[in-house]
């Protein structure tokens, strides 16, 4: 295993709300977690992924809770289940009140130091080694920036998803789209990039990652303000829809945030421990200020495109989690499916590895490409790689960032998708941030080409100049489609 950072630096520990996962079949079940699921990918989710997803999910929570991870309980000792947006029931396991990924993290980086046979870590994957058409492992810099072939029978690209492409994300620093760019570069089919999600409602504050105001202090009667103090829109709405409506807002009045005023909002402190903990740590006190918000980029429900098992394109390359598009999220994840889809996909890669396995089949999303989709593939084209020259990574990632927000964020019109694109010519040096900024120019013209091409608003996909739904475009945009 080898990461580029610390083990436990990922996106995944700072996951919050909870798993969604039918664990009691009183009122609740699989059919309608996937119905729900369904619901919110808006036409382009795989039937299929979803149901392996929902069926499998449940067994994969109780693994996770014997390999020592802690759920909230009630006092009988019967697991809390959350509802959250989207969800027609309560199904949401969460740890620590909001503190799931951070427990799920710790749970499986013991398992991990415990077992592994080797783990490198602050090791850059840089690119895919590729032989006779099979991937054998990858190209790496080590911790003092020298480049090593690591070499694998089999490869899983796990690197997570690509918030760092916009100035406000709650994803932290890493998650700079790395397996996208480097499955980009090798020709394999990469598709569903133009659904970045939003959170509505991350605190707006130097802090990075964001820390979330999560869904339930609005479900729970906190409102949303303009720069005047005045209410402009239902605050249970689903996530686009909000965080939609408050750029609009933010555009109209000038401004880079609005406010989220939870003073209403009793016992604070003990309902939301952790959001309470993040909010003193900045020196805001929910009880007396409104707290400063803004939509972050939050999670890509695209990616690398696989079967059922994990199968990329490419035989001996594998990818699950966020950076992976097996076809369970469509145009809109919901609300606590992500972790969901690690744990369920992961494991079956494993078993497709062990039952020797090769190459992908016509399952899931891959069917876009093998043929058999009811979902149509169509091909996008990708911008080419940007220059690779020295200059300050810092600097340009910021300004990447800035490029991104304003042109191909919350709300994108074609004119301002290919401002967006022609801001991207950027250079970089050949360190791993670097690299890094790189492969976030590579994502985001991937996403921008993504974003023009589809002429409709769908999901998390808002053009302000194509407000509705086209029938004609429940397809699948994918990139290098052979
Ligand atoms: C603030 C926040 C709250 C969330 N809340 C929830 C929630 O309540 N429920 C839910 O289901 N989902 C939630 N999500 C989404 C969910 O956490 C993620 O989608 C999921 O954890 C992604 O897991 P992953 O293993 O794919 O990627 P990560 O957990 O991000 O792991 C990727 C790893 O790959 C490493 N890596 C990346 N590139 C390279 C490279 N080039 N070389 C070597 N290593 C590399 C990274 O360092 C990192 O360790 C939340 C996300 C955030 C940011």
């Amino acid at each position: 295993m080898l990461t580029k950072a610390e083990l436990h630096q990922s996106a995944t520990r700072w996951a919050q709300g909870g798993i969604a996962a039918v664990l009691s079949t009183d009122d609740d079940s699989t059919d309608l977690h996937l119905a729900d699921t369904l619901a919110a990918g808006v036409g382009l989710c795989d039937v299929d992924a979803v149901r392996v997803l929902v069926d499998e999910g449940p067994a994969r929570v109780h693994e996770l809770i014997a390999m020592g991870a802690v759920f909230d309980t009630d006092p009988e000792g019967h697991l809390q289940l959350a509802r959250e947006g989207g969800h027609s029931m309560p199904r949401v396991v969460h740890a620590g009140g909001a503190a799931t990924g951070a427990e799920i993290e710790r749970a499986l980086v013991e398992a991990v130091r415990a077992t592994a046979a080797v783990v490198l870590e602050n090791w850059f994957a840089v690119d895919l080694l590729v032989e006779g058409g099979r991937c054998r492992g990858v190209v790496a810099l080590d911790p003092t920036g020298v480049a090593h072939e690591v070499r694998a029978t089999h490869t899983l690209l796990a690197t997570g998803g690509a918030g760092q492409l916009y100035a406000i994300t709650t994803n932290p620093a890493q998650a700079t789209g790395d397996g996208i760019a480097m499955a980009l570069r090798a020709g394999l089919p990469v598709a569903d990039v133009e659904f970045m999600q939003f959170h509505p409602t991350a605190l707006h504050h130097p802090a990075m990652p964001r820390p979330l105001l999560s869904e339930a202090l609005r479900g729970h009667g906190a409102v949303v303000r303009d720069r005047h103090g005045d209410r402009f829109v239902d605050e249970l709405l689903p996530r686009d829809q909000v965080s939609r409506a408050m750029t609009t807002r933010m555009l109209d009045q000038g401004v880079d945030h609005l406010w989220l005023d939870a003073t209403g909002l009793d016992h604070f402190g003990d309902r939301f421990p952790t959001i309470a903990a993040a909010l003193r740590e900045v020196g805001l006190d929910p009880a007396s200020d409104w707290l400063p918000i803004a939509p972050a980029a939050h999670y890509l429900s695209g990616g690398v495109v696989t079967d059922l098992d994990g199968a990329s394109g490419m035989p001996g390359l594998w990818a699950c989690g966020e950076v992976a598009c097996n076809g369970v999220h469509g145009a809109n994840r919901l609300a606590s499916n992500s972790l969901l889809d690690g744990m369920v996909f992961a494991p079956r890669v494993v078993d497709a590895i062990v039952a020797g396995h090769e190459g992908p089949r016509a399952t899931g999303a891959m069917r876009v490409v093998l043929g058999g989709a009811d979902i149509a593939g169509v091909a996008v084209s990708t911008p080419p790689p940007p220059a690779v020259e020295v200059g300050p990574a810092d600097k340009l990632r910021a300004e990447l960032q800035q490029v991104m927000t304003r042109g191909a964020g919350v709300v994108r019109t074609e004119a301002t998708l290919a401002e967006s694109l022609d801001g991207l010519a950027i250079s970089a040096d050949r360190s791993a941030d670097g690299a890094e900024l790189v492969n976030l120019a590579t994502v985001a013209g991937a996403l921008i080409t993504s974003a023009q091409a589809r002429v409709e608003s769908r999901g998390n996909h808002w053009r302000a100049d194509h407000p509705e739904v086209d029938p004609g475009l429940r397809v699948r945009l994918v990139h290098n489609l052979p």
